[in-house]
């Protein structure tokens, strides 16, 4: 039964870690190598069910091989998650158990955090695995990613106005932010910077308050952020804002923001575009946070990490170009701009990890 998934899915190895004496129960899947080295975070969560666990892995590890292709990364897509809750269950032991079958791939996969873990969590795993990225600056690492997905966001929003509108004058447009946390906080100040008119909304008063305050945002309420009368709708919260509920309500011509997995189902992104409204790939938008992190693989550096998240808006002109030209919605396009590459790079390239472990042990953390 694993297997037919695995074969429909296109895996190529999925490693169930388990301990009992800690309380362990992960899995690590590994969709493509092609690229390189499997990048892509932990997550902790309480599954109800193991087979809910291993959907959640297989769907997010195959997310991660899209957009770290489409990103241009030299990396291949992989996931783990770890069967549990945040809250309750973490310890020292359990993590450095984690680290521990991350080793045993030897470079294969590469961790970092995702939803329910953070910087500590990581500094545990990384006793027992240099292949940790996403750790703590003092260890080399490059801090949390949200400055740089924002700025990312901003890059893709520039190539969507550009095709949308004829220019890329981010000032002179409106905006619905939905979500003011890590990365819409940051992409708000973005956008004040440049004088836009920026809606906001959050479920948390208080950062929408500060949006409001600190920043001159004007507040809306939470459903009413899909019916604000703006040229841009930016989800920066949660997945599958986009349904069939939603589409109706939305006035803006453009859709871009950072939130992970926006489109409820690929239906929707065919009726965006039937629609004449611009969607940018979510997965193609947000890409800043793992090309920071995938930096610290080669030694990080600031400077060429601000560098690269402006490949952002020449890839997401790209999608809109192969949309156009195709005849398909934007969405299809990143999925194919993504396999392109890994098809291209197949047979150029043996799916050998050996150099990139060399080098991310040599480069890695000035070691
Ligand atoms: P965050 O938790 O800091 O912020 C999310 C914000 O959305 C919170 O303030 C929360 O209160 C608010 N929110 C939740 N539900 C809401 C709702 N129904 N309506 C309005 N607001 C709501 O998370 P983040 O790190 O800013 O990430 C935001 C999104 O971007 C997520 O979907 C995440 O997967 C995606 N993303 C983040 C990064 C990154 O670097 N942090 C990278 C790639 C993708």
């Amino acid at each position: 039964m694993i297997f037919e998934t695995l074969s429909q899915t296109g895996h190529e190895q999925v490693v169930f870690c388990h301990n009992k004496d800690v309380g362990l129960k992960a899995i690590i899947a590994i969709h493509n190598t092609v690229l390189g080295p499997a990048l892509g975070g932990l997550r902790m969560w309480p599954y109800p069910t193991e087979e809910e666990a291993l959907n959640d892995v297989l769907r997010l590890s195959r997310g991660m091989t899209y957009k770290n292709a489409v990103a241009g990364l030299n990396v291949g897509g992989g996931k783990a998650v770890i069967i549990g809750d945040p809250a309750k269950d973490k310890s020292e032991a359990l993590f450095r158990a984690f680290g521990r079958f991350v080793d045993s791939l030897n470079g294969r996969y590469i961790t970092t955090e995702d939803v329910g873990i953070d910087v500590n969590d990581m500094e545990w795993v990384f006793r027992e695995t240099e292949f940790v990225t996403g750790v703590h600056q003092v260890h080399g690492g490059s801090g949390d990613p949200s400055p740089f997905t924002a700025f990312g966001v901003l890059q893709g929003l520039m190539a969507t106005l550009k095709h949308t509108f004829g220019n890329e004058d981010v000032g002179k447009y409106s905006y619905a932010v939905q979500g003011c946390g890590h990365v819409g906080m940051e992409l708000i100040k973005l956008l004040r910077e440049q004088d836009a008119k920026v809606f906001v909304t959050d479920i948390n008063k208080e950062p929408m308050q500060r949006a409001v305050d600190e920043l001159g945002c004007i507040a809306v309420g939470i459903e009413e952020i899909y019916d604000v009368e703006v040229d841009v709708y930016s989800p920066c919260a949660l997945g599958g804002t986009l349904n069939e509920k939603t589409i109706d309500r939305i006035k803006a011509k453009a859709i871009c923001g950072s939130a992970s997995n926006q489109l409820a189902n690929n239906a929707i992104g065919d009726e965006l575009g039937k629609r004449g409204v611009r969607y940018a790939p979510d997965y193609a938008v947000n890409a800043g946070g793992v090309m920071n992190i995938s930096l610290e693989i080669d030694g990080y550096n600031r400077e060429r990490a601000m560098r690269m998240m402006r490949t952002i808006y020449h890839n997401l002109t790209r999608i809109f170009q192969i949309a156009e030209h195709e005849r398909i919605s934007t969405c299809k396009a990143a999925d194919r701009m993504a396999e392109e590459r890994i098809d291209a790079f197949g047979k150029i390239k043996l799916p050998t990890m050996g150099g990139n472990r060399a080098r991310f042990l040599s480069h890695m953390r000035g070691h």
